[in-house]
């Protein structure tokens, strides 16, 4: 089994270096399930609204928000040969979290193998079906999942859902990256920059290419991104500080030649995640692509994935920054009904994070005094 999917990623390598391959999936993915839509520029959401994304535009003192991902691979039967280690995992998340800084946005993460050898590799087939999110979403109310796979056939080496796209948060929303291109590395025989992984995110949080307006919507039309940046706020990626500008299949220099229009494209965002450039030179995004990804994370398409801002120590209830009888007490009364937690009590409260206050929480705040480990 392993060396069957060792031979179709042998296989798939060949392809994808003989071939220019379109290498984010996401715009084909919006354009199969929603057909024309996915040409228009209608306002989807507040976070649309140039002037609520403007009010979303994080600076040093914004909360940062805390977003949950729920990260599956697949492995042989045994467990064996998951497609991605935790190791790798972790290295991905720690860049993640390293560029997204900035932008007040971090990242938590779980990470699950399933031992089911129907996706050790996966083809496009099973990939269109959405049957992987079916069978293996969990919780895609409170978590984006996430699928790093091995596979065989399929043109992307990533693939993310928009917020405002069906499913996003109930069924069949996810975001897939292919495994040869999941992981942080610099160094050893095959390094991965981990950036398909930072573009992909940024879809899924809110964020079109910033080639949209000129290439995947109709030429001249009225969705159309000039390069005059005549309103840029409400054409092609809604974003006026993204300058738009013909797709950048690998390269890093501004495009020559015009617009519709005979204006030249001038200085162009080359260095962004969410165009195409090559990797080396992707390693920002603008502030109104950041004010998006705010405003997104606000709405109640998607703002379920953010973890509840919390003041309150875990196991502090009463804040006085000691876990102690008191708050035994306190959550005592709370299960009797004596009296009601505010929100940020109840998040103190509820250790297992379970969504309920019960005998459970106890039995951890008591082994937390005692200063034993506990197994959540
Ligand atoms: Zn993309």
């Amino acid at each position: 089994m392993k060396i069957n999917r060792l031979i179709k990623t042998l296989i798939g390598f060949c392809f994808f270096s003989l071939v220019s391959a379109e290498m984010c999936g996401t715009m084909e993915r919006y354009y199969q399930l929603e057909g024309d839509r996915a040409m228009q520029c209608y306002q989807e959401g507040d976070a649309d609204n140039p002037n609520i994304r403007n009010l979303h535009i994080p600076d040093n003192s914004t909360p940062i928000k805390n977003v949950r991902l729920y990260i599956h691979t697949f492995s042989n039967a045994d467990g064996s040969f998951p497609s991605v280690s935790e190791g790798r995992v972790q290295q991905q998340m720690d860049y993640m979290n390293e560029v997204y800084e900035q932008y007040r946005i971090q990242f938590v993460w779980e990470y699950e193998v399933h031992p089911d050898e129907n996706y050790s590799v996966v083809n496009n087939q099973e990939y269109n079906s959405n049957q992987i999110q079916l069978q293996y979403n969990v919780d895609p109310s409170m978590y984006h999942n996430i699928f790093v796979v091995s596979t065989s056939g399929v043109d992307w080496a990533g693939v993310s859902h928009f917020p405002w796209m069906y499913g996003s948060t109930t069924t069949i929303g996810a975001t897939f990256v292919d495994e040869n291109y999941f992981g942080h590395s610099n160094g050893g025989i095959n390094p991965i920059s981990g950036k398909t992984f930072v573009h992909e995110i940024g879809h899924a949080l809110g964020l079109w290419h910033t080639f949209h307006g000129v290439d995947e919507v109709t030429n001249c039309g009225n969705c159309y991104e000039f390069a005059s940046g005549e309103e840029g706020d409400l054409r092609g990626d809604f974003c006026s500080d993204t300058r738009p500008h013909p797709t950048n299949v690998w390269s890093c220099s501004d495009p020559g030649g015009d617009d519709c229009e005979g204006t030249p494209w001038g200085e162009t965002p080359v260095n962004n995640f969410m165009s195409y450039s090559n990797d080396w030179c992707q390693e920002q995004f603008t502030w109104q692509q950041a004010g998006r990804m705010h405003a997104w994370l606000s709405t109640h398409e998607i703002g379920g994935w953010v973890v509840p801002f919390n003041p309150y120590e875990m196991g502090d209830p009463n804040n006085d920054s000691f876990t102690n009888i008191q708050d035994i007490l306190l959550l005592i009364s709370y299960i009797t009904g004596q009296s009601e937690p505010d929100q940020y009590e109840e998040l103190a409260s509820d250790l297992n994070q379970d969504g309920n206050i019960n005998i459970q929480d106890i039995i951890i705040m008591i082994n937390m005094i005692l200063g034993n480990s506990v197994n959540q």
